[in-house]
């Protein structure tokens, strides 16, 4: 928790459960991957956070835009940012849509098939194009991206030769090496691929002149990670090795690594029980997979708790679980944490690097409980 956070909570006592972000957090993340990649240009991934706070103090400061929907594209305009600065980086694009964000002036566009190049190439005639590629799924990421998006390097390489064909501007090739990757020697495979694709298509007629590295850089949980500057040398290191001194124009796109340290979710405790005699206490809590903490799902995102109860007395072990009538809204069972034997309902339980991926992934009103509010201070 950052000292702003907590004087907030102090001064404030909002009712909880609630977000709280600390946007000098969120710029010194921003200025500092900056500085660790001065050759890259910075698309915050806005589904990360898109409080307007954010969105607004990183328009400001320069930040261009990855979004996902037309929706947010509307919003990093209204946050100041200009259509230069957004890229539409969903593969997966209704036509209106790529329509609406070409009349905004949207000309950065990616595509993993040649159903949505067609798409493109009507809906947004001389646009620069990229092609996520798909690699095999990480085993470090704790939130692996490998599934759904990108296609095979043999398809991107015939797929970008078509997009030039069909008035498209065949740009350059993107990947995300997995969400919360925790191995700073992923970059090298990855970038290695792509540059084997620069390489077969130049002879082909096509110069691309995009890397697109996504994010995965990772947030502060329990399992360890590489830091960020481990990444961002790796990162450097492997464009060199693989592009030499035809370094493309880099593109990253970081969510996580911008917003998760810098917030902090509190809940309170509703109901400390036991289900037998001898069972395992469980503590449920005003906030739970439905409140924002979806990433908990198969216990994937481990998050820092503190309690108010901290270092008064034994600890034991829990089963932590939200409060809604929905039998997925546990949070932990198999992960070990250990609790304060002495909690009790209206004692606070805090989830921290909770900044990323919680108020957007919140569902509006199941059991009628509002949306996780944000506080940005
Ligand atoms: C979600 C996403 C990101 C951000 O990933 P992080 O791991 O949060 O940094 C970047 N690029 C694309 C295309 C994404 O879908």
């Amino acid at each position: 928790m950052t000292p702003r956070i907590e004087t907030f909570l102090a001064d404030q006592r909002p009712a909880t459960p609630c977000l709280v972000m600390d946007l000098d957090m969120v710029r010194d993340n921003y200025l500092a991957l900056a500085r660790s990649l001065p050759q890259a240009r910075i698309f915050y991934a806005m589904k990360a956070n898109p409080a307007p706070q954010i969105m607004g103090m990183l328009a400001e400061m320069g930040s261009s835009f990855d979004t996902a929907s037309i929706y947010e594209i509307r919003e990093a305009l209204a946050a100041g940012a200009p259509a230069s600065r957004i890229s539409f980086g969903n593969t997966v694009k209704k036509q209106s849509d790529i329509a609406a964000a070409y009349a905004l002036g949207v000309r950065l566009f990616a595509f993993d098939s040649q159903g949505e190049l067609e798409k493109l190439a009507v809906a947004a005639p001389g646009a620069k194009v990229y092609c996520r590629l798909r690699f095999e799924k990480s085993k470090t990421a704790d939130w692996p991206l490998g599934g759904k998006f990108g296609c095979s390097l043999a398809m991107a390489e015939e797929l970008l030769v078509s997009a030039g064909q069909m008035g498209l501007d065949p740009y350059g090739l993107s990947f995300h090496v997995g969400s919360q990757q925790r191995d700073a020697g992923e970059w090298d495979v990855a970038v290695g691929k792509a540059a084997m694709l620069f390489t077969s298509l130049r002879e082909r007629g096509v110069n691309l002149r995009l890397l697109n590295v996504g994010g995965g850089l990772p947030g502060h949980y329990l399992t360890e990670a590489a830091s960020h500057e481990e990444h961002a040398s790796a990162l450097t290191a492997a464009l060199h090795k693989h592009f030499g001194n035809r370094l493309p124009e880099v593109l990253i796109e970081p969510g996580r690594s911008l917003v998760a340290d810098a917030g902090m979710i509190r809940s309170e405790v509703v109901l400390v029980s036991h289900k037998m005699e001898d069972g395992p206490r469980w503590v449920y809590l005003d906030v739970g997979k439905f409140g924002g903490l979806i990433e908990t799902m198969d216990e994937a995102i481990k998050y820092r708790i503190r309690t108010s109860k901290d270092g008064q007395g034994d600890t034991s072990r829990v089963i932590i679980a939200g409060p809604t009538c929905d039998e997925v809204d546990v949070l932990y069972q198999e992960t070990a944490y250990n609790l304060p034997d002495d909690l009790k309902p209206g004692d606070t339980v805090d989830f921290l690097s909770a900044g990323a991926y919680t108020s957007t992934y919140c569902s509006v009103a199941f059991n009628g409980l509002p949306p996780l509010k944000t506080y940005c201070v």
